[in-house]
């Protein structure tokens, strides 16, 4: 028995994560998995009801839980997801960017994921103020951070085109990315059937956008990462298509790159697709996990079940072209389970 926390989150939140519940009760019907989800309460109404953007009571079932599936959350987005991220040690921010068939993209040979380092560069926010009105940030960049995170990459490219591109300015920080460089290199000898090679960051930017297809796995730093990421799913097609994983030893959380979007919450045409394939993903790493094959089946038949449905183009959300409910594109999917 699975226990998965649910974060309902703001804005479009509740909205595209029943949406991803709906095909999740579809699939565990069929496929007889045994789930229990669980809705715990994180993000700005928490902060409203408790102060908190994550309370005690939630963090204590969030902890108990095999893996949470998170909805987006609006203001006090950076609280929840560092409070969790740093909590479980979720230290692999991967995301993938991949074209569908049936949605236009910036540039459909775009397949390639990103594995970015999630616990340390300029992110762990040690800024100061000198007394000679210049600011500093400190850059932490750690051997076993890097190496790790490079043993994420190179397992994910193990299952696909098996090449790891490690993205770095290691020319100018010498020391900081001259480290997360050599230790991918180091990391790669443990993986013979992978192919590296390595890019400078503001090269690999122009090479997203005009030969995506050089990329198969990207690994990176923190703040490259982010910077990156974002740009892929943008070349991928819409921000309402692209899920994530927060990745550790033990646990994980998944949830779509996109944020609340109050501009279109409570009107019944967001997006729900980043959502559901954060679910159908969230049910794959299970599956893996465990080994236990018909996880792995179940999450596979919803990514089949959106990719049929987006190629098909009968229903689809006002974001992607066309003029169907989040609740009618979202029937069409669960009808193909
Ligand atoms: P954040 O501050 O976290 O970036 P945001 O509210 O700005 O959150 P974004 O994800 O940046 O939201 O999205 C920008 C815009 O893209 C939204 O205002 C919305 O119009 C559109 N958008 C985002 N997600 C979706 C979705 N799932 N479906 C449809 N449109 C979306
Ligand atoms: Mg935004």
């Amino acid at each position: 028995m699975y226990r998965v926390a649910i974060i309902e989150g703001d804005g479009i939140g509740p909205e595209v994560v029943n949406a991803a519940l709906h095909v999740l009760n579809k699939v565990v019907a069929r496929y007889a998995l045994n789930i229990e989800f669980i809705k715990v309460e994180a993000g700005d109404a928490a902060v409203k009801k408790y102060g908190v953007a994550v309370p005690e009571d939630s963090w204590r079932i969030i902890k108990s839980c095999d893996v949470i599936l998170k909805g987006p959350v609006g203001e006090s987005a950076g609280d929840v997801v560092v409070k969790i991220r740093r909590g479980l040690d979720l230290y692999a921010n991967i995301r993938p960017s991949k074209a569908f068939p049936g949605v236009k993209a910036l540039n459909p040979n775009i397949d390639l994921v990103i594995v970015r380092e999630n616990t340390e560069d300029v992110y762990v926010r040690a800024e100061y103020i000198l007394p000679n009105d210049v600011s500093i940030a400190i850059r932490v960049i750690s051997k076993k951070a890097s190496q790790r995170i490079a043993r994420k990459a190179f397992e994910i490219a193990r299952n696909r085109r098996k090449k790891v591109t490690v993205v770095h300015k290691a020319n100018v920080l010498t020391i900081t990315d001259g480290l997360f460089r050599s230790m991918t290199y180091e990391v790669k000898k443990e993986y013979p059937d992978v192919d590296i090679d390595e890019m400078y960051i503001d090269a690999a930017v122009m090479d997203i956008v005009r030969k995506p297809e050089r990329f198969d796995v990207i690994v990176t730093t923190n703040l490259y990462g982010d910077i990156l990421s974002d740009l892929a799913a943008y070349v991928s097609g819409s921000i309402g298509l692209a899920s994530s994983a927060n990745i550790g030893d033990e646990k994980a959380m998944f949830e779509p790159i996109h944020g609340a979007a109050f501009d279109i919450a409570g009107k019944g045409i967001a997006n729900p697709t980043a959502m559901i394939l954060s679910a159908a993903w969230m049910l794959k790493w299970l599956g893996e996990k465990s080994h236990s094959e018909r996880y792995v089946e179940a999450g596979k038949s919803i990514e089949r079940a959106v990719e049929i449905t987006l190629a098909e183009g009968k229903k689809l959300t006002p974001d992607l072209g066309g003029n169907a409910t989040t609740i009618e594109f979202t029937e069409a999917i669960a009808s193909k389970i």
